[in-house]
């Protein structure tokens, strides 16, 4: 075992927290120290409401904290102190500027390499390890930043490249059990060696086959990647979507047909209103600026068209429930069934149902919202408007305590997460509580078309055979 006591991570969310406090849980001989600039976010880490909410997370928390995991806002003691400095900031998608809407804002990911590079006074030599999704090549420039300041007797750097893979909602389940650990390293002596000490970390728990060492610059583009294929995925299935409902054939046989073939699979082919979450869209575009600024104008156009699908998939989505309900919702209540970008979590970052609710609220519909775990504060922030239009904003949201609150008296009901217990819901009763005619749309394939058209409704799910009454309606563009 090599000689590492002391590892730091930078940034204590989403991923720096759990990914932090698995290795914390498996390596008790290590000591690890989780920094943070945001002061309540280090608070929350160290009182019994963690910050994140993930299956498991608390009990793995309980285990080390206090033994060998702590939580500080003392940034530059425990990069100092540190042996391994992990990177784990936010690197949002630039506001504005140059590449504004598609480049990644490195501001944070530069702030936390000043801090690093400053620590070098402290003579200790340090692996820096990236953990944030960043744009190829930024590891260079970790090294170059590291390298401005290290001279003088002060202390050498290594920098690794070691993408996070897990799932939000699966995150310690994920960690504890990864597909792969991806590590990214120079091929020198001191690269080598570098990459050495980290998978030794790993190594703990993880089995050695499982550990993929590649060079700096693949494993930064090993996580665009993957997370662009799988989105990949998602658009194509549901491009395919569109044609089965012009056609009449129904998207979940044609899924499960193709997915038979294992160069395939079977995974990721769910048709639905679109795909969600912080990184999805973020790393597609992310590679495809990538493309563009690299003079491949082919190359970005075709991964930009996989986001553009899944716009079209969204507003495809509102305009069906528009043309169905006789063209207009002005005025109408329609119950948005979910909230969050996937079951199992309160996350709405780029959630589509935060798109299709805004684009019922433009038609003037009003919408009852109802998801077990996002906040009313959090609802009402995603769908508020300008300034101006605030007031009426609210009146035209309301947030519901549960499915059956949501829907009384709805003309339409929109499902758009896919938690488990929209499956199981009375539909009898909720089709008793609303007007005639009474509308399902199913965004995420959760509703038992059958079952529910026999009780009475008009039913569209995405990508499956139309309800008779939906055919020859008046389009609307
Ligand atoms: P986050 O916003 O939850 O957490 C980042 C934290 O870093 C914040 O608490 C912020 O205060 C802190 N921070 C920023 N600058 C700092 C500085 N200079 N010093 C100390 N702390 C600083 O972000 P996240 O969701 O954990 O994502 C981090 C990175 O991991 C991103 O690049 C993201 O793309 C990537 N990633 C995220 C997921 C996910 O599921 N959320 C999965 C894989 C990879």
């Amino acid at each position: 075992q090599a000689a590492m006591v002391k590892i730091c991570c930078i940034g204590s969310g989403y991923v720096g927290g759990p990914s932090m406090a698995v290795i914390a849980l498996k390596c008790p001989a290590i000591e690890v120290a989780v920094v943070d600039v945001s002061r309540p976010r280090i608070d929350a880490w160290n009182s019994d409401r963690l910050p994140v909410l993930e299956p498991g997370l608390d009990a793995v928390v309980r285990a080390c904290r206090g033994r060998n995991l702590s939580f500080s806002a003392d940034v530059d003691r425990h990069v100092a102190d540190a042996d391994i400095v992990f990177v784990s900031v936010n690197t949002p998608t630039k506001a504005r500027g140059l590449g504004a809407g598609r480049a990644a804002d490195l501001a944070y990911w530069e702030s936390a390499a000043r801090v690093v590079a400053a620590a070098s006074r402290s003579g200790k030599n340090k692996i820096v390890v990236e953990k944030s999704a960043v744009p190829v090549r930024t590891a260079e420039a970790m090294e170059r930043m590291l390298l401005a300041h290290s001279g003088g007797g002060g202390a050498t750097f290594q920098v690794l490249s070691n993408p996070e893979f897990f799932s939000e909602g699966t995150a310690v389940r994920d960690l504890l059990c990864p597909d792969r650990v991806l590590i990214g390293g120079r091929d020198t002596d001191a690269g080598r060696s570098a990459v050495r000490a980290l998978r030794d970390v790993y190594a703990h728990w993880v089995p050695e086959d499982r550990i993929v060492t590649t060079s700096l610059c693949s494993a930064e583009l090993s996580k665009l990647a993957a997370n662009a294929l799988l989105a990949q995925r998602v658009s194509s299935v549901n491009a395919i979507s569109a044609l089965c409902e012009a056609t009449g054939a129904d998207v979940s046989d044609v899924a499960r047909a193709v997915g038979w073939d294992d160069r395939v699979g079977d995974g990721f082919l769910n048709a639905g209103v679109g795909f969600g979450g912080s990184s999805f869209q973020k790393d597609v575009l992310r590679l495809a600026y990538a493309c563009e600024c690299n003079g491949l104008p082919e190359a970005a156009d075709y991964w930009r068209q996989v986001v553009a699908v899944n716009e079209y998939q969204k507003s495809r989505f509102v305009r069906r429930v528009v043309s169905s309900m006789f063209s207009t919702v002005a005025g109408k209540k329609v119950a948005v069934l979910g909230f969050a970008f996937k079951k199992g979590v309160g996350d709405t970052r780029e959630s589509p149902a935060v798109d299709v609710c805004r684009g019922l609220l433009g038609d003037r519909a009003h919408v009852s919202v109802y998801d077990p775990a996002v906040s009313e504060k959090q609802i009402r922030r995603d769908t508020a408007s300008p300034a101006a239009a605030k007031a009426q904003a609210h009146q035209q949201v309301l947030v519901a305590r549960d499915a059956y609150e949501a829907a009384e008296g709805a003309h339409g009901l929109c499902v758009l997460t896919d938690w488990d217990e929209f499956r199981t819901l009375d539909y009898r009763r909720i089709f008793d509580g609303m007007q005639r005619p009474a509308f399902v749309f199913d965004g995420r394939g959760v509703v038992d078309v059958g079952k529910v058209r026999e009780i009475g409704f008009v039913v569209y799910s995405v990508g499956k055979p139309l309800d008779p009454w939906l055919k020859g309606l008046p389009a609307v563009a």
